[in-house]
């Protein structure tokens, strides 16, 4: 008989029978999880960025993701955060090479939207016949388990450079 599959109640993300909390989301399924910073208080939820558990003071819940204070910043898209972003297309291919070697996944997020006429000449990359393109940054987005990884190895490249 084939097993059932079990799905988070918050998110509908797929989840194991003995998982304490939902990585899409953050949910936690235990009783008894406690705050990272607050040893006597409940835990509300796990940081999809840093799988700590915290309190609602220390993290709460934006649009269905549980991000504790140091990450509520992150941009995210689905189950996405940004790790890094720039004008500069051949740089983001490159980073984007160098994380998928180190065994990660990242993923190019062009925004499509909000894109004005530009007739200058300054972005070789696009529309140099006067296109309505640019001005519009190229992300690279990695599943939340990652960030913390791919931002490591896009600091260390960064670092290396200005050498
Ligand atoms: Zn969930
Ligand atoms: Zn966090
Ligand atoms: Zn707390």
């Amino acid at each position: 008989m084939a097993e059932q599959e079990l799905t988070c109640n918050f998110c509908g993300d797929i989840i194991k029978e003995d998982d304490e909390y939902c990585v899409n989301c953050g949910s936690i399924f235990v009783d008894d999880a406690l705050c990272n910073n607050h040893e006597d208080t409940e835990a509300d939820g796990v940081c999809v960025i840093c799988s700590s558990a915290f309190c609602d003071k220390c993290g709460e819940f934006t649009n269905g993701k549980f991000l504790c204070r140091e990450h509520d910043g992150y941009e995210i898209i689905d189950s996405m955060a940004r790790v890094f972003s720039s004008n500069d297309a051949l740089k983001i291919e490159y980073f984007k090479n160098i994380l998928e070697n180190e065994g990660l996944h990242p993923f190019i997020f062009k925004r499509e939207g909000n894109s004005i006429p530009f007739k200058g000449e300054d972005y070789p990359f696009f529309g140099k016949n006067g296109g309505a393109l640019s001005l519009y940054e190229v992300k690279i987005m990695t599943p939340f388990y990652e960030v913390q990884k791919a931002e490591d190895i896009i600091n260390g490249l960064e670092e290396n450079k200005s050498e």
